[in-house]
This record gives structure tokens, C-alpha cells and sequence, in this order.
């Protein structure tokens, strides 16, 4: 147990700072060399670093439309339903999220407007090294469907089968997904930059992933020009606020969740009670034996940390201060610190209202950024597959009323060139058209 306020302000930082990213130099050096790889030898490059880092020889990386409809007997009804049921929770959310042109008239004969446009094609990174997550799928396939982009890529690691599992075929399938590909890591992020003989490129990616993943989108989203990604969306991470009356066994439930997705995976606690934190790790002892993933968990749990604050308005400052991807509020009454929070990728309130209904079914979006980007980035919603653009319109009376504050404004720049361009079409002779 941590006591927040016996810290020294520097004591307190270096707690909520995420752990540096482990031989950061050779991991750059090393996806550095895929991309060019990848670059320089396209496809014959895709199949030796599978081989290298999947373990798997492939003979084809294009997912067959044979393979997804196989794929769809292989399930349980109780599993299509499943994955039906998350894709109707999901679109239901997003599809409210349209977006609404904007037109204003900002003065009489100027109209401006704001609108948007489906990004033309859209790649989906779908991480399968630990766990396939047919869940992902439906979290990117879902608002690329509803925005209708043209086309949608769907790329994930191989199995040690050299497969890919049958919830991602089906769930892709579901969101219209035709083009997937057997392929992950880096060379998959590079691929969707470059393109090589089998994938053409694509204008902005998509998607979660591990350390070599997020590496390549960030050098690729540098050094291809067009190229885009969505965020920064790295390790899993929960915070918990949590009170003298929250639940232990639920807050070590939501605990565990979250460090069994990584020994990388970021758990955090904060409570003004100090009997809850001993009854949390309590839970969490006896909890963790039943996970089937309990060696991951333990790892991440081992850098846990279990803060006790004076009250729940500090324990809301240390959460704003880490800026967790999820934050879950315990709470006697959870909507009353909801006001106090500014930093977190998505906010569960109540004891009712675990992260994995969000990671799952709720309907929103579990696509979030971490390391502490919360601060400045927003949960992947269906505003990310559109790229908004202006449209305006100028009647020449609308021209003649602002010509005054434009030709003021070109004289202080001393741009003759834009002045022209408005009194050109206002000399003299042309006052009778306008005034018409
Ligand atoms: P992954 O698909 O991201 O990575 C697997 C790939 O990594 C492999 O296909 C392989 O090609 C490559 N690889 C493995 N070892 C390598 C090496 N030494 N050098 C180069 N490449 C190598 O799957 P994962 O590893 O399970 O990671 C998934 C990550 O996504 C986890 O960290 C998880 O927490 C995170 N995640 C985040 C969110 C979010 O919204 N932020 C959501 C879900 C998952």
C-alpha cells in the first residue's frame, strides 16, 4: 500500500509514470529494418519475417472466401450469437454518431459549411500474439462499415496453424470486410504504408497493438507522406477509484482483467479506505488462482500499485495526474466525481459497469489511447474513419461587404497579390452587377 501524501511531489510523479519502453533504441533499430524490408522486398519480405517472428511458413496471406464461410459452421450457435449480439450493441452506439453538416450563413451572402467525407481506405490491425481479438474487429470494423469506406483491410498474426481464429473470420465478415490478410507485427503496419505485389496501400490505419506495432505506425505515420494512424493505442491500462463502500471482490475482479491482457498491462488503485485495500488484495490472491492466464496477470500485477489518498477529491486528482485508458469509478456515488475528471480514455461508472462491458458489448468503442495520452487524444469513435472539409460559397454583395476587412488585412501583410484577387471583381464597371 502506497500512502499518497507521505510522497514528495517528485515521489508522486515517478509512482504514476509508466514504465520507459524497454531497449527503446533497438526496438526502433529493429522495426526500422523491417519497414525497409518490407519497403525494398514487398511480399517475399512479408513471408521470411512471418517465418521469424510468427513461426509459421505461409504460402498465401489473403484469407479465402472458402476459409470464412468454414469458418462460420466451425462456430457454436451460442458463439455467432454472441458476436452478433456485440455487432448490433456496437453499431447501435456508432451509428448515432453520424456526422451532421455544418452551414452558416456568417454574414449575408457567405455561407460556410463543414462537412465530411469517408476516409477512402482504411487498414484494421487486429493483434493476435497473445490472444486473438475477434472483439477488435468489431470495434474497427464496425464504424469503417457505417462510414462506408470504400475499402477495408483487415490484417492479423497467424496462429501457430498458420490460421487465423474463427470469431475474427466471422466478426469481419459481419462488418463486409472482403480483403484480410494472414499477417502481422510491424511488416503488417508496413505493408498497409507501402504496399507491396499482394496489398495495396491504404490511407490510414487502425487498431491496437504491441510494442513492435505501435513502433511502426508511429515511423510510418512520419515517413510516408498521406499516410495516417489513429493514435498511440499501446499496453492496456485500468485505474480504479474506489471507496469504504465499494465491492473488493469486484475491484480485484476489474484488476485482474485488466493484468491478464499483458505482463505489460498498467493496474492501478486508488481508495480513501484503507480496509478496502487490504480486502482487495485479499480478493486478488484468491481471485488470481482461478485465472487460466494467472502467470501474465501475476506479472502485471507485480507492478501494480494500491494508493490510499485522504479523500476521493485527491484520488480524483491522482487519476487526472496518470490519465488512465480506462477508468473505473466505485463509488458510493460515482456521477459526483464524474465532473472532477479530465484526463481518462473512457470512464465506467458504478459497480454494475465493469471495463469489460465496455471491452466488449456496451456499444462503445474500446479502441483507446494510453501512456497518458488521454490527455490530448479521444476514444476511436466513428468521427475517426471521416476526414471533415470546408465548403464555402460568396455571392458578389457577399464579396463587397467583406472586401473592406480583406483588403485591410492583405495591406498588413502586405499581400498585393490576395487584394487583387477580391477588387478585381468589384472595380467600377462591375458595381451595377452587384448591386443586382
Ligand atoms: P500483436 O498482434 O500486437 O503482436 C504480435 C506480432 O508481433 C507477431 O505477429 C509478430 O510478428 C510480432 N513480433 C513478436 N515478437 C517480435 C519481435 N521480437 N520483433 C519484431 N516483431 C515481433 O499481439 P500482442 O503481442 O498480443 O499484443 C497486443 C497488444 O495490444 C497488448 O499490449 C494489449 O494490451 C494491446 N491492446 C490495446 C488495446 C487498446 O485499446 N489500447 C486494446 C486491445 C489490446
Amino acid at each position: 500500500m502506497i500512502i499518497w501524501q507521505n510522497l514528495t511531489a517528485q515521489q508522486q510523479q515517478q509512482l504514476l509514470a509508466r514504465p520507459a519502453i524497454a531497449d527503446n533504441q533497438q526496438l526502433s533499430a529493429g522495426v526500422e529494418d523491417i519497414i525497409t524490408q518490407v519497403k525494398t522486398q514487398g511480399d517475399r519480405a512479408l513471408f521470411s519475417l512471418t517465418e521469424k517472428f510468427d513461426g509459421i511458413s505461409l504460402s498465401t496471406l489473403k484469407v479465402s472466401p472458402a476459409q470464412i464461410t468454414q469458418a462460420k459452421k466451425a462456430l457454436s450457435t451460442e458463439r455467432l450469437a454472441a458476436i452478433n449480439t456485440a455487432y448490433e450493441q456496437i453499431k447501435s452506439f456508432h451509428q448515432a454518431q453520424q456526422p451532421q453538416d455544418v452551414v452558416v450563413e456568417t454574414r449575408p451572402g457567405v455561407v460556410c459549411t463543414l462537412t465530411s467525407q469517408a476516409i477512402e481506405s482504411v487498414g484494421l490491425y487486429i493483434p493476435a500474439g497473445s490472444a486473438p481479438l475477434p472483439s477488435t474487429v468489431l470495434m474497427l470494423g464496425v464504424p469503417a462499415k457505417l462510414a462506408d469506406c470504400a475499402r477495408k483491410v483487415l490484417v492479423c498474426p497467424p496462429d501457430k496453424n498458420g490460421q487465423l481464429a474463427d470469431e475474427v473470420l466471422v466478426a469481419a465478415d459481419l462488418c463486409g470486410i472482403e480483403e484480410i490478410y494472414t499477417l502481422g507485427g510491424a511488416q503488417a503496419i508496413a505493408a498497409l504504408a507501402y504496399g507491396t505485389q499482394t496489398i495495396a496501400p491504404v490511407c490510414k490505419v487502425f487498431g491496437p497493438g504491441n510494442r513492435y506495432v505501435t513502433e511502426a505506425k508511429k515511423q510510418l505515420s512520419q515517413q510516408v507522406p498521406g499516410f495516417a494512424i489513429d493514435m498511440p493505442a499501446g499496453p492496456s491500462e485500468v485505474l480504479v477509484i474506489a471507496d469504504g463502500n465499494s465491492n473488493p471482490a469486484f475491484v480485484a475482479a476489474d484488476l485482474l482483467s485488466q493484468a491478464e491482457h499483458g505482463p505489460d498491462s498498467q493496474v492501478v488503485l486508488v481508495t480513501d479506505s484503507k480496509a478496502l485495500i487490504a480486502e482487495v488484495e485479499q480478493a486478488l490472491t484468491q481471485q488470481l488462482a482461478q485465472l487460466s492466464r494467472r502467470d501474465i496477470a501475476e506479472q502485471a500485477l507485480s507492478q501494480s500499485r494500491l494508493i490510499l489518498t485522504d479523500n476521493l477529491t485527491t484520488a480524483v486528482q491522482v487519476s487526472n495526474q496518470y490519465a488512465p485508458e480506462h477508468l473505473i469509478i466505485q463509488t458510493e456515488n460515482p456521477k459526483a466525481l464524474l465532473a472532477g475528471i479530465r484526463n481518462a480514455g473512457s470512464v465506467f461508472l458504478g459497480a454494475y459497469t465493469p471495463e469489460s462491458a465496455g471491452d466488449y458489448a456496451s456499444g462503445t468503442n474500446h479502441v483507446l489511447p494510453t501512456y497518458g495520452y488521454s490527455k490530448v487524444c479521444s476514444s476511436l469513435s466513428l468521427a475517426d474513419f471521416y476526414r471533415r472539409f470546408t465548403v464555402q460559397e460568396i455571392t458578389k454583395a457577399g464579396l463587397a461587404g467583406l472586401a473592406p476587412c480583406i483588403t485591410e488585412l492583405t495591406d498588413a501583410e502586405g499581400l498585393d497579390g490576395h487584394k487583387r484577387a477580391v477588387t478585381i471583381r468589384l472595380e467600377p464597371e462591375k458595381a451595377q452587377d452587384i448591386a443586382q
